[in-house]
């Protein structure tokens, strides 16, 4: 293990600053000064460092307004990578990328199904070692992974309750054990809190730094940024949407709650009304795929269906969107946002009907409509923006660690800041 920060001081400032270079993209020294208000010394000096350890290049002067010219510093986004591995029951999706969060290289393998926790971990590992051999990415630039699942997490052992179809992953220590055998820090993340500050990191969301992410997969959820961070709450479960109840008689969830608009209109849900109707089995050919078959992918039959004009494979997908909907309402309502992104594969897969059905709901409905709309939009990496958003919580954990979950500490300890620190007096 490397040497912990020696004070505060050096790593606050050199996350600071690096962060200011980040977000500005091009700076001068007195920039960074001006942005941050950290004296002229402090940053001359915490910039030496990053230029001696190769986090920040620089590309020229400025025009002068008189007096000398300034030097013009810029990250230097191949320094370092983070990884991102988003574990879900139908697929295990991997995402690299560089130290400006752009995703350099993805690949998406089959999920864990029915296989046993370790043998899957195991599998990660020799994945995630091709993906970066692949790319031919030194080892020791790879600041750190981030692993996203569905599910309640805890930090004492991963998934603390599960899904049903994963249940075999409850409490397997899963982030312990992936760094086990990975050898990289590890952090954990719920699957729609991932895909919100991947939206962020990738640019979805426009600079709009008060959003939720709605995130359709396997089940739904909401990841929710307030001011550029993620909100995880106590225990990083904040955002918990598809388990609000939309009816107190309804039936029991596999939460232990009854009536969730999980249970009610998710995926999962979808796919066992498609199962009792055979003309939308037949439309939809979910004979074929099986029982076994991920969800996910019985719910994107059913969304071919209906675009292909199956009336009963639309109508299924409109009842559920408008579940959907009033659960979109009801992250608005509560968090009064002006944008809500929708993630995750199955809304790319039914987008046609849950779209407009939720921009309906909120136009009509939203609480404070008469003082801003709220913007809906869909994202344009539904399918790998948890992966991508989990790389970049390891980024993010480097350049705003005051900002970020104590599980950060896990990155810091290996990470940039820490390596810095070992080189200043
Ligand atoms: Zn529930």
């Amino acid at each position: 293990m490397r040497q912990q920060p020696r004070t505060l001081a050096t790593t606050g400032s050199t996350s600071v600053v690096l962060d200011a270079i980040r977000a500005a993209g091009t700076i001068s020294r007195v920039g960074i000064a001006s942005v941050t208000g950290l004296t002229g010394a402090t940053v001359s000096n915490v910039v030496r460092k990053l230029l001696d350890a190769d986090l920040v290049i620089e590309i020229g002067r400025a025009e002068s307004t008189g007096g000398k010219p300034r030097v013009l510093l810029e990250l230097n986004p191949t320094a370092r990578y983070a990884v991102g591995v988003h574990l879900d029951h139908g697929a295990i999706t991997y995402a690299v990328t560089n130290l400006a969060g752009a995703p350099v290289a993805r690949l998406a393998r089959p999920g864990p199904g029915h296989a046993d926790p370790t043998e899957v971990v195991d599998r990660m590992a020799k994945e995630i070692d091709m993906l970066v051999e692949s790319i031919g990415i030194a080892r020791e630039r790879i600041l750190g992974l981030g692993l996203v699942s569905p599910g309640p997490l805890s930090s004492r052992a991963g998934m603390h309750l599960t899904p049903p179809f994963m249940r075999s992953w409850e409490d397997f220590p899963l982030d312990t054990r992936l760094a086990e055998v990975s050898g990289l820090p590890v952090l954990l993340e719920n699957d729609a809190t991932a895909a919100a500050i991947g939206e962020y990191w990738a640019g979805g969301t426009q600079r709009e730094e008060n959003f939720a992410a709605l995130y359709l997969g396997t089940g739904l959820g909401a990841g929710i940024v307030i001011n550029g961070t993620a909100y995880r709450g106590a225990s990083g479960n904040a955002g918990e949407i598809g388990h609000t109840s939309a009816n107190i008689d309804g039936p029991v969830c596999w939460c232990g709650a009854r009536g969730c608009f999980e249970a009610l209109a998710g995926p999962a849900a979808v796919v066992a009304e498609a199962a009792l109707d055979p003309r939308i089995v037949q439309a939809a050919g979910l004979d074929a795929l099986g029982e076994g078959s991920p969800i996910t992918q019985r719910f994107a039959a059913i969304a071919r269906a209906s675009r292909m004009g199956d009336a009963g494979a639309r109508q299924l997908l409109e009842r559920s969107a408008r579940y959907v909907g009033v659960a979109a309402q009801s992250v608005a309502n509560m968090l009064d946002v002006r944008m809500l992104v929708l993630t995750g594969s199955s809304f790319a897969a039914a987008s046609h009907i849950y779209v407009p059905a939720i921009r309906e709901t909120l136009a009509s409905s939203f609480f404070a409509r008469d003082n801003h709309a709220v913007e809906v939009r869909l994202s344009q990496s539904a399918e790998t923006a948890p992966a991508i958003g989990a790389a970049a919580l390891v980024l993010q954990a480097q350049f705003v660690p005051e900002r970020s979950t104590s599980l950060a500490a896990n990155v810091r300890k290996s990470g940039v800041v820490s390596e810095l620190s070992t080189l200043s007096p």
